[in-house]
């Protein structure tokens, strides 16, 4: 009967240029179900303990859930690798039509290892694979290169993951770009594309995935249409996209200003969604299937920046590169997202990373000047300078600042841990936690490092959403670890569907559970069943990291955050040590982990997870 997969993975090496596909075993398909839970467990039984995320022994998955390709709205695809920014676990999503062309060309995921000898791209052409070289792409940006490709291929309609310069120059907070305004930002997947010398992936298919029922299929898809189109959510996204954030943000004094010295800036409101729409925007966009339509397209009209052709600057980006570097002139903050992924970098990282930046030339722990510009907070010049030297690894300051924050303030010493702020090495969002216990619990836990994906109560926090029927005290230590399992779990099992996380906003979690079962012809055994398959997939991402090294003292916030707010509603809070433990060792308990944060035997039991099969793989 059809289930919505197409129960072949194909498998890539680079090194000796073999590819095969391989069957998705029942248990892996039934257990895992797809995305972020097949990408965990093949992390674990493919990748070498202890691996060099840039070494070929890494792999880099590219996944689809059973959802994707169908009709069900806002869908993604996910990458999934051992990071090289953190050494943890790494699965990052994107938009775009790239992940329904993995289904449509015949396979549930995509798994590449190895490293080929020169630079190439590999073409996947409706199950016909083909190592192509790319030496005539490679130092092309991301958009010039997938156009490249396309021309090659003589098919415009080709959907193409590629990496720029960053990625080929290894730098570790590279992106992997789909299209021109789609990315899988955050952790550095480019840089594991460009160790593998590996400029893109090519796709086309013509193949349709099938659904087990289609009549329920179809009332379910219904459904989550009219939950998203219901949802004053949804439409906000659809109005404003998420740039709409960051006066709000800034009013609940969480806005990073000046490296997180501060959490509110005066220049907010034209950072926002105001004044990008003032400046900038022409039209919305979607992904394929996606009523929502969050993006807007727009170019600048005048000045320095003329003629750059922009999609929205969504709130990480305008924050981490407008208010965390006191810029607030929009069109410099467009121009500088827009290089950002011209040149393959993460936006989010490369904003923390020219922030750490700007107050190290502050205290005078590196040179004041890049190429004739002054490194000081506010100026877009500099921040420009520092990005290009940065993807090229141009000069020492670019080599330094290449590695991520966490690195370079390693090497700088001094006082640099003072103000380098990450969290397990990855550069944190855009959301500063102090005055919001429950983010502050959610980033010190996140599987992939400090990232706000990964179950931020920040409706509970911020907003005064409730929890249980009852208000949530945003100072609280005690009582955020419930709500930050449940959001971790929730996300986690729908991140196995692969789905938009600006869906999940509108679909409610039982259209989700119909869409699911309709689409395969097995049930996830309701709320509940979606809580045990979140626990499962971070239990075992907790085991991976674990296993390469990243031991529980990780779960901290920088020093940054332990140093008071100097304005705004949360001025003056600040988390110590014994804070971070409150909540920590409540997080831990209610996990059934043990007190210093490992997943005991019990609750490895209780999920299924000590006798699981492996998998492994040859050509
Ligand atoms: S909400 Fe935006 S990013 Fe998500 S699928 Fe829709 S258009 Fe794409």
């Amino acid at each position: 009967m059809p289930d919505g997969y197409m129960n072949k993975f194909l498998f890539v090496d680079l090194t000796s240029g073999h590819s095969n596909a391989i069957e998705v075993p029942n248990w892996l398909r039934d257990y895992f179900i797809g995305g972020k839970g097949y990408g965990i467990k093949l992390l674990n039984d493919l990748v070498p303990r202890g691996c060099d995320p840039l070494s070929p022994d890494n792999v880099l998955m590219f996944m689809a859930g059973p959802l994707t390709g169908t009709l069900a709205p806002s869908m993604r695809a996910c990458v999934v690798t051992k990071s090289p920014l953190t050494g943890t676990l790494l699965d990052s999503y994107f938009g775009g039509s790239f992940g329904h062309e993995i289904k449509y060309a015949g396979y549930d995921g995509i798994i590449i290892t190895g490293r080929a000898a020169e630079p190439v791209y590999l073409w996947v052409d409706d199950g016909r694979v083909e190592i192509r070289p790319a030496a005539g792409i490679w130092g092309m940006g991301t958009l010039e290169s997938n156009q490249a490709i396309k021309e090659q291929l003589n098919d415009r309609s080709v959907k193409i993951a590629g990496i720029g310069p960053a990625g080929e120059n290894l730098v570790r907070f590279a992106l992997i770009s789909c299209e021109y305004n789609r990315q899988a930002g955050r952790g550095g997947a480019g840089a594991v594309m460009g160790a593998k010398n590996l400029k893109a992936v090519a796709l086309r298919g013509t193949q349709s995935v099938q659904v087990f029922d289609s009549d329920a299929f179809l009332q379910a898809v219904k459904k989550g249409y009219q939950e998203l189109k219901s949802s004053p959510d949804i439409k906000a996204l659809t109005d404003a996209g998420t740039a709409s954030s960051v006066p709000f943000a800034n009013e609940v004094g969480v806005l990073p200003t000046r490296n997180y010295y501060d959490g509110t800036f005066a220049g907010a409101n034209e950072i926002s969604d105001f004044g990008q729409s003032k400046h900038l925007w022409l039209r919305s966009e979607a992904c394929p299937g996606c009523p929502i339509r969050c993006s807007k397209v727009g170019y600048i009209r005048t000045g320095r920046y003329q003629g750059t052709v922009s999609d929205i600057v969504e709130y990480e980006s305008a924050a981490m590169l407008g208010s965390n570097l006191e810029i607030s002139d929009i069109k410099a903050v467009t121009y500088l997202t827009h290089l950002c992924d011209e040149l393959g970098l993460d936006s989010m990282s490369t904003g923390g990373v020219i922030g750490f930046a700007m107050e190290a030339a502050e205290r005078g722990l590196i040179p004041l000047e890049i190429e004739g510009q002054q490194i000081k907070f506010g100026s877009p010049l500099a921040a420009e300078k520092l990005m290009q030297a940065i993807a090229l690894r141009r000069g020492e300051l670019g080599r330094l600042l290449a590695q991520g924050v966490q690195r370079a303030a390693a090497e700088l010493g001094s006082d640099a841990e003072e103000f380098a702020v990450h969290i397990k090495g990855l550069e944190t969002p855009a959301w500063g936690p102090r005055g919001a216990t429950g983010i502050a619990l959610a980033l010190m836990t996140a599987d992939r490092g400090g990232c706000h994906q990964r179950g931020m109560p920040l409706g509970e926090d911020l907003s005064g959403a409730l929890w249980n029927d009852e208000p949530v005290d945003r100072l609280a230590l005690t009582g955020k670890g419930e709500i930050v399992i449940h959001y971790q779990n929730y996300l986690a099992a729908l991140d196995t569907l692969v789905k938009c996380d600006f869906g999940a906003f509108g679909i409610q979690p039982q259209t989700y559970l119909e869409l699911y079962q309709a689409c395969t012809g097995r049930d996830l055994g309701g709320a509940d069943g979606l809580q045990q398959l979140g626990a499962k997939i971070w239990n075992l991402g907790r085991l991976f990291n674990l296993r390469e090294g990243l031991e529980p003292q990780t779960d901290t916030l920088p020093k940054r955050f332990t140093q008071p707010l100097p304005s705004g509603p949360c001025q003056g809070h600040r988390f110590s040590p014994e804070d971070m433990q409150v909540m920590l060792q409540e997080y831990y308990r209610l996990r059934s982990w043990s007190a210093d944060g490992r997943p005991g035997q019990e609750i490895m039991n209780k999920l299924g997870l000590s006798d699981m099969q492996t998998m492994s793989i040859t050509t």
